[in-house]
């Protein structure tokens, strides 16, 4: 059964028809996550190990973030969205606030601006 969540359910032909673009545009549009997410190390688990609570170790998170192929996208979200919780290219909330601030490094102003808005 296709889980409509599951962007690899999508004809491949389809995809590749539509070129790299629209194919990401279209798979954001049906499961209203990035298109990069359908490549995350973390996909189909649980949010509970990106979100632990209060003194709960981040490292079973970041020991999956670190092996993750997206994990630079997965970042310039979290900048762009500002996303305060959680677990987001193998930071925490804490060290993207650091990244933020550091807002007059140009790579890290190009990164905020390279990202895609949170819908
Ligand atoms: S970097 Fe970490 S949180 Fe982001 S998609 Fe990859 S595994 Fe998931």
């Amino acid at each position: 059964m296709n889980d409509a969540t599951d962007p690899h359910w999508l004809p491949v032909e389809l995809l590749m028809a539509l070129g790299v673009a629209q194919a990401d545009e279209l798979v954001q549009a049906l499961t209203g996550r990035p298109a990069w997410h359908a490549r995350a190390a973390c996909r189909g688990m649980g949010p509970e190990i990106f979100y632990p609570a209060l003194g709960e170790s981040v490292n079973p998170a970041m020991a999956i973030c670190v092996l993750c192929p997206v994990r630079p996208e997965c970042l310039r979200y979290g900048l762009a969205n500002s996303l305060q919780l959680g677990i987001w290219g193998g930071t925490s909330g804490r060290t993207r606030r650091k990244i933020a601030s550091m807002n007059k490094c140009p790579r890290t102003r190009q990164a905020l601006e390279d990202a895609p808005p949170m819908d």
